[in-house]
């Protein structure tokens, strides 16, 4: 097998005209699959390692929107002062994903693109509205990462395409931010359940918005628009918390497989929401 290393933008794109090119960023879910499929027929990996431009973090449109380089790795963006501070939902999702080992090499850029419905950081990503940039020979793109995402494991890349960075906008620091992970343990576990929630309120506490977006109960990402709209114009009480889980416990679908049963996640996936309580 051939491994490319580019060193900068047009020679990505270029290496990835080869036919049969596939990135490698850190290689945590490629290297496991082909591991499984040793008669996988992969041409060229492409490496993004030495692509400088991939990495880092970075304001734009004056502060209201992090950018964040494709292969940046998931303990580089836990170790960022204004991933923490502006965005604690997904530093909670990344504190929580594999172990430090896998964190040092798996990048944000491969867990999209792995698109698997246990992603840690795809729920806190889809209810903070992040937008893809996606780049090939032809050109770049965006995509909002709810189009993206077409099912496990599909994704709208074309070939030759690879991920370039994440913009996701920044809540206002008033906006209430919660992810949290029910697992089989408490270090690399795969999620059971997780759930992702941003909940704004207004000047009487009143909530005026809800996005939530639950993980591992469904194909893909699962959002509940009728348990969000019945948060809207209660308090974040108890009560509104209460009905909202109702709802959502009553609509997921959910299937039984090695780590637990339906209906534990159906439970789980209301009980979760009862956290938001305490924020
Ligand atoms: C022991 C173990 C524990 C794990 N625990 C968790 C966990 O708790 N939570 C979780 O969500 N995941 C977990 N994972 C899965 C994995 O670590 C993550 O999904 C990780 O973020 C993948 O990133 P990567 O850089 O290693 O991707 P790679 O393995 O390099 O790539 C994955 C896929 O994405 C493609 N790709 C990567 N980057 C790009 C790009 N920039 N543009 C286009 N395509 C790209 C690759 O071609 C490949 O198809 C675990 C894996 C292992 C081995």
């Amino acid at each position: 097998m051939n491994v490319l290393f580019p060193r900068n933008m047009p020679q990505l794109v270029k290496a990835l005209g080869e036919p049969g090119a596939r990135i490698l960023a850190g290689g945590t879910d490629l290297l496991v699959r082909l591991r499984a499929q040793p008669d996988a027929k992969l041409a060229t990996l492409v490496s993004l390692d030495r692509v400088a431009a991939l990495r880092g973090v970075a304001l734009e449109k004056p502060g209201t929107v992090l950018r964040i380089g494709a292969a940046s790795t998931h303990a580089e963006l836990l170790a960022h002062p204004l991933v923490r501070a502006r965005l604690p939902m997904l530093a909670q999702a990344l504190a929580t994903l594999g172990s430090p080992p896998i964190r040092n090499m798996g990048t944000l850029g491969g867990n999209i693109c792995t698109a698997s419905p246990a992603g840690d950081t795809l729920p806190p990503l889809l209810v903070l509205g992040a937008e893809l940039e996606l780049a090939s020979a032809s050109g770049t793109r965006s995509l909002p990462l709810a189009d993206f995402l077409l099912g496990p494991g599909r994704t709208a890349l074309q070939p030759g395409e690879a991920l370039t960075a994440v913009r996701v906008p920044l809540p206002e620091p008033s906006a209430r931010q919660h992810f949290e992970k029910v697992g089989r343990r408490d270090a690399l576990a795969v999620a059971v359940v997780s759930l992702a929630a941003l909940v704004r309120t207004g000047g009487k506490g009143a909530i005026t918005s809800a996005s939530l977006a639950w993980g591992a109960v469904a194909p893909g990402i699962w959002r509940c628009p009728e348990a969000e709209a019945a948060l809207v114009g209660r308090k974040l009480t108890l009560s509104a918390l209460n009905s909202a889980a109702r709802i959502a416990s009553s609509r997921v679908q959910p299937i039984s497989d090695v780590r637990a049963s339906a209906d534990y996640r159906r439970s789980v996936t209301g009980n979760l929401l009862l956290r938001l309580a305490a924020l």
